[in-house]
């Protein structure tokens, strides 16, 4: 079995467990602890970065969005709610379980979602515009590379993503064990180079037009939306 395959199987099997209840508490509005409280701070601001730059430009009622590795439906839903068409997925079947059911509590039960669970690299089709947010930092630079060029095949005028800015790495390297405490939670947290990123998204014909930094305590998120 290659590296590749075992960093996505802990992943899958983390989101499906301790990482499912985990993320879908700070992704949510209960009670969490001073760290968790953070992140979910910080998060919400990345979505809400991104939600304003699709808003500004008009257009939303006529896109399609593919949403990978969508998580609990925190971009989906309120891209929906938005007026767009929103194709959703995540490895995670609890995710995509906890995201369906969260969009039917907030826009009833036929919405403009479609979920399913699908590995972000056996996606298929063509959209408008992919999204891809705080996934990438659950892989190293060439699985992280191959996910890139393939969600950019999909994407035919945009393509937006995040990622953990190897700048911070210290920083995260300190707070890994608050994010993940204990070995039963474990799962690494990959940093990446902005350029690193820039060079694989020029290489698939994009050049880039907004971006943005979302730095709380706890959380660091790079966001750079790649346009053809
Ligand atoms: N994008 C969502 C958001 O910002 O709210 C969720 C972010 S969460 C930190 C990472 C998500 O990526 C998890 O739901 C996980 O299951 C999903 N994921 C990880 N690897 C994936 C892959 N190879 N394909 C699809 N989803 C993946």
């Amino acid at each position: 079995m290659t590296k590749a395959v075992n960093d996505k199987v802990v992943v899958k099997d983390y989101f499906n467990a301790t990482g499912f209840d985990r993320w879908r508490r700070i992704y949510g509005d209960g009670e969490v602890n001073k760290v968790q409280r953070d992140i979910r701070v910080g998060h919400q601001k990345t979505i809400d970065t991104v939600i304003e730059w699709l808003e500004a430009d008009g257009n939303l009622s006529n896109i399609m969005i593919c949403d990978a590795g969508c998580g609990v439906g925190s971009l989906a839903i309120p891209l929906a709610q938005a007026g767009a068409k929103v194709y959703a997925s995540d490895i995670s079947e609890k995710m995509v379980t906890e995201a369906a059911k969260r969009a039917q509590e907030t826009l009833g039960y036929s919405n403009s979602i479609a979920f399913t669970v699908q590995d972000l690299e056996s996606l298929s089709g063509k959209y408008h515009t992919v999204i891809c947010l705080d996934v990438l930092i659950h892989y190293p630079v060439p699985d992280a590379a191959k996910m890139i060029t393939h969600l950019a095949s999909l994407a035919d005028s945009r393509l937006i993503l995040s990622f953990a800015p190897k700048t911070f790495f210290l920083s995260i390297l300190k707070k890994v064990g608050e994010f993940f405490p204990g070995p039963s939670k474990a799962t690494r947290a990959y940093q990446h180079k902005e350029a690193d990123i820039i060079k694989i998204l020029q290489d698939n014909g994009f050049t880039i037009k907004r971006t943005s930094m979302t730095s709380t305590r706890f959380y660091f998120s790079r966001i750079l939306e790649a346009v053809r």
